[in-house]
């Protein structure tokens, strides 16, 4: 089984239509002579915001390749190695990283793909508090934003795969941090699972410039970027001075065919705020350490963490268009496979 891209999209929401699952015949888990190849039994697929951008044709003028209609989603995952000439994987071994969404895949490049190196938590994690997302989360908040004890933190899409770790991050370092999700069930787990000081409701708020100024009356000195538009907005007027701005993500604009303009932009030079684009593609080296560290914080049960996962590949167009109406509570993964 494969879910397919049909066809790319312009602007817009994407559809589940937009994606197909197939069934091909027999296939041979058996590498090709010759070949530095491996064969990845799917067992997680990961469903992450920057995907959309992939549906659109780009032709290069992207940050990430475009995907090829006809052939499976590209996208990270979790697996199970079942056959391999590659002199870094084993047959046996578990791996993350760039796969397809199919039951079984032949990566003849793994060169974005890492051996999980920690079986006893659970392999789903390696989608997010262990994989990309978590590493987001820790590259962002530490190498980004240069973070320092009691400074006032704000995170947007906060219990989402990123920023719930961000704002665990930013408590531990003694900062008070305040979060913002799009349902009150989200709401509740920042301030009672993930133990944020404040986080609101931003549906619910008619002005989110007031809003921040009620939970930050003496301003923000980071702002963690998930969403962009008129959150952005709101929060330019309540940044301090020489306050950081990460900015990780922008969810609210990628299924617009014309990007919103941030109105207030110009606040940036009177209050000297250092607002810095980073992409987790450029934080891999620091991997292993991240790995060693988080990991070790799940097992001292420092660190919380919510997944959502749906089970079975033909759900995961549904999970993936569910990340762009806020469905998912927690990290969106789907199960393909229990071994
Ligand atoms: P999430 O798990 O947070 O899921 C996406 C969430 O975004 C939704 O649940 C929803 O939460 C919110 N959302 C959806 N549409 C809108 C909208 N129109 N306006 C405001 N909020 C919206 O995703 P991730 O944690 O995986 O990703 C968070 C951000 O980080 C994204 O912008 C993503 O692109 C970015 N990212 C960047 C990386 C990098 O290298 N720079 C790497 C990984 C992620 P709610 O219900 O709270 O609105």
């Amino acid at each position: 089984k494969k879910v397919l891209l049909k066809h790319f999209i312009p602007a817009g929401a994407p559809k589940e239509t937009d994606m197909e699952l197939v069934t091909t015949g027999t296939i041979r888990l058996r590498v090709p002579e010759g070949s530095t190849a491996l064969i990845l039994k799917n067992l997680y697929l990961s469903c992450d915001p920057y995907m959309r951008s992939r549906m659109t044709k780009h032709e290069g003028a992207s940050y990430v390749d475009d995907f090829v209609p006809g052939e499976p989603i590209a996208g990270f995952g979790v697996g199970k190695v079942v056959d391999s000439s590659h002199p870094g994987f084993k047959i046996g071994d578990y791996a993350w990283g760039m796969t397809g969404w199919e039951e079984y895949s032949l990566i003849t490049d793994p060169k974005l793909l890492f051996k999980i190196h920690h079986t006893e938590v659970p392999l789903s994690y390696y989608t997010g508090i262990l994989g990309m997302p978590g590493l987001t989360a820790y590259a962002g908040f530490y190498d980004i934003c240069s973070p320092k004890k009691g400074e006032r933190v704000f995170i947007s899409a906060a219990s989402g795969a990123v920023g719930q770790l961000v704002g665990q991050f930013a408590k531990q370092l003694g900062c008070y941090v305040v979060g913002s999700a799009g349902s009150d069930e989200k709401v509740n787990l920042l301030k009672t699972k993930f133990g944020f000081d404040e986080a609101f409701n931003y549906k619910k708020e008619p002005d989110l410039t007031k809003t921040l100024k009620r939970y930050f009356p003496d301003g923000i000195d980071i702002y963690f970027e998930n969403v962009g538009g008129s959150m952005l907005e709101a929060v330019l007027y309540n940044m301090r001075l020489k306050g950081r701005i990460a900015a990780c993500g922008m969810i609210s604009q990628y299924n617009l065919e014309i990007p919103e303009g941030v109105r207030n932009l110009f606040l940036i030079i009177g209050k000297r705020i250092r607002m810095e684009g980073f992409l987790v593609f450029d934080h891999y080296g620091s991997y292993l350490e991240f790995e060693e560290k988080v990991v070790q914080l799940i097992k001292e049960e420092k660190i919380k963490y919510v997944e959502d996962i749906v089970e079975g590949l033909e759900n995961a167009p549904v999970a993936l268009v569910g990340l762009f109406e806020g469905r998912n509570v927690g990290k969106q993964l789907v199960a393909v496979a229990h071994e």
